[in-house]
């Protein structure tokens, strides 16, 4: 099966962090891999790395990152 691979506005493919360092809320984006949704501080420059939960995990859209 054949996938377009740039799907900018998919909604599917962002979830919102709460980045605690900062206290700020930002969107993390899947990754090329598909595997983690990748996010970054806009005040501090720290990179947050959530993986991928397949099954059984939070079906939560909302994460924190510390
Ligand atoms: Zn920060």
């Amino acid at each position: 099966m054949e996938r377009p691979a740039q799907q900018p506005s998919d909604p599917r493919k962002s979830i919102g962090v709460h980045m605690k360092c900062c206290h700020v809320y930002v969107y993390a984006h899947l990754n090329a891999a598909g595997n983690a949704y990748v996010a970054w501080c806009p005040k501090c420059a720290k990179q947050v790395r959530l993986e991928v939960v397949a099954e059984g995990g939070s079906s939560s859209r909302f994460f924190e990152a510390s």
